[in-house]
């Protein structure tokens, strides 16, 4: 853990001080996006002690019909799954909480337990194929002794440096939980992740982190290269600390929202009532001096004290006035194919479907098309949905090579993750002088349910740390000392 210092508690205590009842802090707050990020935001606004709620105003934009960004679902052949974000780590501890504050079920993601690693012309390797649900307990608990054991024989004790690194990220992730009145409050994202040691990681690259934990070349080229390629379509040439949490999220400790992952934001926005704006897209920030002016695709203009980006801004195109200047970075796209049908086992070599695995990674070769293949339900010995992630689309001839039986396709290009790279460059939280803040910055950290809603609750306390700050400069004129305090730690 890291140490904490005592004079992060001062800033703190004066907020504390500074928010008597008798400070109004009237203020409208825009939020652009309605994602995770935006929802978890308007959440974190309302449960901030320092400021009444009645005193914050808040509108949501969406430029979308629906509400939840990236983990929306996809509605195939009847069956909903999720189109983008599937699963969620045990210790991501603000999407637990949410779930449990809104009554969502927690449940197992899709399962694919049984996993093959191939190289566009063979498997090169296979854990043991599970056995039938309705094996007995000493049976299935034989089939997981054995299926560790025969990890353990190609990747040898490299498995546990791997869980090394993993538990490590873990301990230091666990830090952005710790009581708000022993965190500081964070204007960049490299002073978060300064703070609790993750910043290192982001500066050189995943295969730098496992070859200096002493992980073997055959595990970092297979195994860790299948989850890279799976959680976010890269490979181990990505940074370290977005490789360290892609490796977090092939863990056992997995679960996702029973009916989607959306349920989630949507819930959060229900639970907080801000004025929602769907179909309505923000296409300018202008800032006026005293608030910032925002218009929309419908020819609306709206005028905010506060205003968030909740989106990555890389690909949106919002008009900023003035400019603001924040790192290139460009965004991974994501193909999502969902096909109601069957696979060919002949694509892979193989006589019977039954040889599948469940679960088909594949390496860093030029002749693979498709990064992982997986099954997301069975409904009968032939009738199964599969999801593919690619780098790029995947056409009907590649798809009519692939699968024997197709009954429904749907394809989505999602601009997925940032392509990760090292070292990192981070936007600010903060994107001017005022109060134009960015949640995504933090995307360039990691990409995920959770680290969206990390980095909103940091905008959050920011938000509300500096409004108590400018009302203070404007109506109590505190002493200079308590001021420069403020300036340096916030
Ligand atoms: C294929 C895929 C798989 C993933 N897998 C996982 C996973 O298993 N687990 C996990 O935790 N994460 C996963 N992620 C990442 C995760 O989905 C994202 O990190 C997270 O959902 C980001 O949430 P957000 O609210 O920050 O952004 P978004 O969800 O992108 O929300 C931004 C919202 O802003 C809206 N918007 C954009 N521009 C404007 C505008 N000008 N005006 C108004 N509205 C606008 C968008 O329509 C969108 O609804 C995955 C992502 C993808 C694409």
């Amino acid at each position: 853990m890291a140490p904490f210092h005592s004079h992060l508690f001062l800033p703190l205590l004066l907020l504390f001080c500074l928010s008597s009842p008798s400070t109004s802090l009237a203020t409208s707050v825009c939020v652009i996006g309605s994602g995770i990020g935006g929802s978890s935001l308007s959440f974190f606004l309302q449960n901030q002690t320092a400021i009444p709620t009645s005193d914050l105003s808040i509108r949501v934009f969406e430029r979308r019909g629906r509400i939840g960004g990236r983990t929306a679902p996809v509605n195939l052949s009847g069956d909903l799954f999720n189109a983008g974000a599937s699963i969620i780590h045990g210790k991501n501890l603000h999407a637990v909480r949410f779930a449990e504050l809104l009554g969502l079920d927690q449940v197992e993601p899709n399962g694919a337990d049984w996993l093959g690693i191939w190289d566009g012309s063979g498997f090169v390797f296979k854990t043991l194929k599970p056995p039938p649900d309705s094996s007995s307990a000493i049976w299935k608990w034989l089939y997981g002794v054995a299926d560790a054991l025969l990890l353990v024989k190609r990747y040898g004790l490299s498995l546990s440096r791997m869980q090394g690194v993993v538990k490590d990220l873990l301990e230091k992730f666990m830090l952005f939980y710790v009581e708000p009145e022993k965190r500081p409050i964070f204007k960049t994202v490299e002073e978060m992740l300064k703070w609790n040691g993750l910043y290192a990681l982001s500066q050189i690259t995943l295969e730098e982190v496992l070859i200096h934990a002493d992980l073997s070349a055959r595990l970092i080229s297979e195994l860790v290269t299948v989850i890279t390629r799976i959680n976010y379509g890269q490979s181990v040439s990505m940074s370290g600390l977005a490789g360290a949490v892609a490796l977090a999220g092939s863990n056992a400790d997995l679960w996702t929202v029973k009916g989607g992952n959306w349920l989630l934001a949507k819930g959060l926005l229900e639970l907080t009532n801000p004025t929602l704006h769907l179909h309505e897209g923000i296409e300018s920030i202008s800032d006026k001096g005293d608030h910032y002016l925002l218009t929309s695709d419908k020819g609306k203009e709206y005028e905010c004290d506060v205003t968030v980006v909740a989106t990555p801004l890389d690909e949106v195109n919002i008009t900023f006035v003035p400019p603001v200047s924040i790192p290139h970075r460009r965004m991974q796209h994501t193909y999502t194919t969902f096909i109601r049908g069957l696979l060919n086992p002949k694509y892979f070599g193989l006589s019977s479907v039954e040889d599948i695995p469940d679960l088909v990674g594949t390496l860093e070769t030029p002749n693979v098309s498709f990064s992982s293949v997986s099954i997301l339900k069975k409904y009968d010995e032939r009738d199964f949905a599969y999801k593919i992630f690619s780098r790029s689309e995947l056409d009907d001839t590649l798809l009519d090579q692939l699968f024997s039986v197709r009954r429904d396709t749907i394809r989505i290009d999602w601009p997925a993750y940032p392509h990760y790279k090292a070292p990192e460059k981070f936007a600010p939280f903060l994107l001017d002088e005022r109060h134009l803040y960015y949640i995504n910055t933090f995307e360039s950290a990691a990409s995920c349910i959770e680290t969206s809603a990390v980095a909103a609750e940091n905008v959050a306390r920011l938000i509300i740390s500096r409004l108590l700050q400018s009302s203070t400069e404007q109506d109590i004129k505190p002493l200079p000392t308590s001021q420069e305090i403020l300036h340096t730690d916030l």
